[in-house]
């Protein structure tokens, strides 16, 4: 018996132990590019890998995701969410036998088309390119796969598989893409789905237990938060009066909370599953909802947990603040560059003929960092 197993035999451990409705890296509707396969990691783990490996995901580390990087070590950036959002997703596809390591490629990647600092960078981005096609950190993200990385010598972007970009691309998309879209059903496959609940999941505890640690939130304003509410008794009844510190038991609480949020899923979408007669990747996919999902009660009070981070961290006058101070530097620096095409790199100015100016100058700067997005308005501008 040979110690090492290759591809082929990896497919048929899946075709035996996966889901029926999970996707087959065996069955994958391949690459833009035809390739030939690797020898031992199957389609998905190697989409997997070149995300990791591109220079887009490396740049996550830099961009902000609610607070911006230096004014703590231990706040999330992009980076770290986008591997707790990772490990969720993995969680949630094992359990209900789909493909992990899909459902893991596209966590990893969701996020690489955000500008430097988040949905602020973005908004401006879209007001500034209206007339030019527009912009969404989704699409980017994909353009960013698809187009912007260059690695290889036979193809442009990291060409991975149609199931990956299928995950990439939640919705239609009525713009121009320079190389064709994935098909795309009605639904995504529950790869993709799963990474979308992972995503929510991740962001919206990480974002509590950051709000609570910089006391923009305290607890008193959660009392009547019902999830948080319902987790925080849980975690005090355990524990008893004395024995943990006020620390210990907030993590306990977020750890509480996510486990009770991604077992509602699993449990809820089994019995969705069931209940569809799903018996294929295709069926998920004509589905006439998504069948990855929360239970109706849990549903609503992650709604009302969010509209809570909403309305007192997202709203909250600092966090506002570094938001604005976001737009006008994004916005800044799109005008210098279109105005002042000699300050942009010339791998940019290559670009002005086939794709556009805007564009060239759009993927420039939602690529940047924020900390490279902060020196250069410095260098360019003056400190905003
Ligand atoms: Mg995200």
């Amino acid at each position: 018996m040979s110690w090492l197993r290759n591809r082929q035999a990896f497919e048929k451990e899946e075709a035996q132990r996966l889901a029926p409705v999970a996707v087959k890296s065996a069955e994958s509707r391949g690459r833009l590019v035809a390739e030939p396969e690797h020898p031992y990691r199957t389609a998905f783990q190697r989409d997997r890998d070149r995300i990791v490996h591109s220079r887009a995901f490396r740049r996550l580390e830099y961009k902000t995701q609610v607070f911006v990087y230096h004014e703590d070590d231990h706040y999330r950036n992009r980076l770290t969410h986008t591997l707790e959002g990772a490990q969720i997703a993995r969680t949630i596809a094992r359990a209900l036998r789909l493909n992990e390591e899909l459902a893991e490629a596209v966590a990893l990647v969701h996020d690489v088309g955000h500008t430097p600092f988040g949905h602020a960078g973005e908004r401006v981005l879209a007001e500034l390119m209206r007339d030019d096609g527009g912009f969404d950190h989704n699409r980017q993200t994909l353009r960013t796969v698809d187009w912007l990385e260059e690695r290889y010598p036979g193809f442009r972007g990291l060409n991975l598989t149609q199931e990956t970009r299928e995950g990439i691309l939640k919705h239609g998309a009525p713009w121009s893409h320079p190389v064709s879209l994935p098909p795309l059903g009605a639904q995504r496959c529950l790869e993709g789905q799963a990474a979308d609940v992972a995503d929510e999941i991740a962001y919206t505890n990480h974002d509590l237990d950051d709000g609570l640690r910089s006391k923009l939130l305290t607890l008193d304003m959660l009392d009547d938060v019902r999830l948080w509410g319902e987790a925080r008794r849980h975690v005090d009844a355990r524990l008893g009066l004395g024995g943990a510190s006020e620390s210990v038991r907030r993590s306990q609480t977020i750890i509480a909370l996510i486990n009770g949020l991604v077992t509602d899923v699993v449990e809820t979408t089994a019995a969705r599953l069931a209940g569809a007669g799903a018996e294929s990747v295709d069926a998920v996919r004509a589905h006439s909802e998504t069948l990855l999902a929360f239970s109706d009660p849990v549903e609503r009070d992650k709604l009302e947990l969010k509209r809570f981070l909403l309305e007192n961290l997202y709203q909250h006058p600092q966090v506002l603040h570094m938001t604005r101070r976001a737009e006008v530097v994004v916005g800044d620096l799109y005008r210098v560059f279109r105005g002042h095409a000699g300050l942009l790199p010339e791998t940019v100015r290559q670009r002005f003929a086939d794709e556009g100016e805007a564009r060239a100058v759009a993927d420039y700067v939602a690529g940047m960092t924020d900390r490279f997005a902060t020196a250069e308005h410095e260098k360019h501008v003056g400190a905003a």
